[in-house]
């Protein structure tokens, strides 16, 4: 097994999207399950830190290490498998998504799972729990989770099956591959009602496999992963629509969520300010003009049902006063094409933007119950107006999901809108919803959980880790900091 060493090219692992930056004395690269297993026994034996790395695209340093080594999982990436029957897709946990996803289509399937950023691992999108445009109708990767193999921060190793281990009541209890007996009372804590990767997952009777998601290699290092995949539509509505006013944007979004309106059903539906799609009209001529928002949206359909569906969506659009002249169908593949790219393109430019100025990204990840979505968004905006500071708000509408970043110039700048973060993180929490509803929380965001949940949830979180990690040796400083085990 590879291994890499302090100053010997162990940079890029001191760091991820984020642009948090850490330290480390060394890089293991394991080929396979045994070799991760080797490498975790010994160092919970000596009890020295372990870092685990996807491939960095992450954005709240999560696999930035403190201290101690890193393990890669960049090589555990033999095994990509498709059962075509069950319709399931099986990999290695260091497969990048991109190739996931490709390898799916060319077998006339998709995963439904679809961060924008496509270069990260599947392991790594399990312990996030990514989400992306599509989760407004297929929810985050948890949904997409079928079966797990996990090393355990001891080494002991477990396979878990979605659908085989439940809580009983507020009660966990599994044995590892050893048959080692684990046995701890679930959190006391009330997730939120909205699309949540903030902390442990936790509700009584429980699936043991829920744990293990979106707990950002705290609890374990997910070595395999088998996904549930769909068939691929027989073809695709797409749609990006402008609107003169940002109230219409909002209620047509709203529209779909209302249990009356079922007759059109859409997969995505995604939001833009005025200042996103400025920021975007030089690459992408198509949303140059003044508009106060935009949105974009699809629905998977039949080649009979697609003028249809066409005619249905622009009669609802101009309900809301979205005219014609405002609308782009995508017609054809370039205009598809076109659309999806567009889509994509605004959180790298700002994170492009934010990485050349030198500074980090402030960018909010924030979701609400539905009910408070209209007046949670007109606060944060207005907020970020009176602040003076740049700034641009796009989002998964659909998931009442915002992501309000901040464009700081300079380090006071900076400050500001650190704080003004801060407060949107409170109104969101007070309004019963998520400080993180898909990037996690990782090392830079642990201020927040703890608005969240407050000093008792961040123990009982602490409480939880020592079952599993005894030794705290795994991932640590990601969702507790160290404060939180100490007191
Ligand atoms: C431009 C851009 C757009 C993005 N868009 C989205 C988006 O739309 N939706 C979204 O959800 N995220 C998005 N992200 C964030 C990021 O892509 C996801 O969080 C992704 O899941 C991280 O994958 P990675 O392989 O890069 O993991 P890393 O950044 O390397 O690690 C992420 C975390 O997972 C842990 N980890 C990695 N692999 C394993 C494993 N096998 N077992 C246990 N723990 C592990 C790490 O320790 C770390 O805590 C975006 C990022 C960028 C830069």
């Amino acid at each position: 097994m590879n291994c890499l060493f302090k100053d010997s090219g162990i940079d890029d692992f001191l760091k991820d999207a984020s642009n948090f930056r850490g330290s480390c004395d060394g890089v293991f690269f394991p080929e396979n399950h045994d070799d991760v297993v080797s490498i975790i026994t010994e160092a919970n034996e000596l009890k020295s830190k372990i870092t685990v790395a996807g491939n960095g695209t992450g954005l709240t340093g999560g696999r930035v290490p403190l201290s101690g080594k890193v393990i890669s999982l960049s090589k555990l990436n033999s095994l990509l498998e498709i059962d075509k029957v069950n319709m399931t897709v099986t990999a290695s946990a260091g497969i990048i998504l991109k190739d996931l996803q490709e390898f799916c289509e060319s077998n006339g399937f998709f995963f439904a799972p679809d961060p924008t950023e496509t270069l990260c691992q599947a392991g790594a999108v399990v312990a996030t729990n990514a989400s992306g445009a599509k989760s407004y109708k297929y929810g985050a990767t948890r949904n997409s989770v079928q079966e797990l193999d996990v090393v355990l921060p001891c080494g002991d190793t477990l396979t878990i099956k979605r659908g085989e281990i439940f809580a009983n009541g507020n009660v966990m209890q599994f044995n590892s591959a050893s048959g080692k007996k684990y046995l701890f009372p679930l959190l006391d804590i009330q997730m939120p009602n909205v699309k949540n990767s903030a902390g442990y997952y936790s509700k009584p009777g429980m699936d043991l496999i829920d744990l293990f998601i979106g707990q950002e290699g705290t609890l374990g290092i997910i070595t395999k992963c088998k996904f549930t995949i769909h068939p691929v539509p027989e073809t695709l509505f797409s749609c990006l629509a402008f609107f003169d006013d940002v109230a219409d944007s909002l209620s047509f979004i709203e529209y779909f969520k209302s249990e009356e309106n079922t007759s059109l059903s859409p997969r995505a539906l995604e939001f833009f300010d005025g200042n996103a799609l400025r920021f975007l009209s030089e690459d992408y001529p198509l949303c140059a003009g003044d508009y106060a928002s935009g949105v974009w949206f699809d629905e998977e359909c039949t080649n009979a049902g697609f003028d249809k569906l066409t005619d249905e969506y622009i009669s609802v659009l101009n309900k809301f006063n979205c005219h014609d002249d405002n609308i782009i169908p995508a017609f054809d593949s370039k205009t598809h094409l076109l659309i999806k790219e567009f889509r994509h393109a605004i959180s790298y430019k700002i994170n492009e933007f934010v990485a050349s100025k030198g500074l980090r990204k402030l960018g909010t990840d924030t979701a609400v119950p539905s009910e408070y979505f209209t007046s949670f968004y007109f606060s944060c905006q207005n907020g970020a107006e009176k602040s003076g500071l740049n700034h641009v708000s796009y989002g998964h509408f659909g998931d009442s999901h915002l992501h309000l970043n901040f464009i700081p110039e300079n380090d006071s700048q900076f400050e500001l809108g650190k704080s003004l973060y801060r407060e949107i993180c409170k109104l969101a929490v007070e309004m019963r919803g998520t400080v993180s509803a898909e990037h996690g929380i990782g090392k830079t965001k642990t201020d927040y959980l703890e608005i969240m949940y407050g000093e008792q949830g961040m123990k009982e979180f602490a409480k939880l880790k020592k079952v599993l990690d005894p030794n705290l040796i795994l991932n640590f400083g990601n969702i507790v900091p160290e404060k939180f085990f100490t007191i």
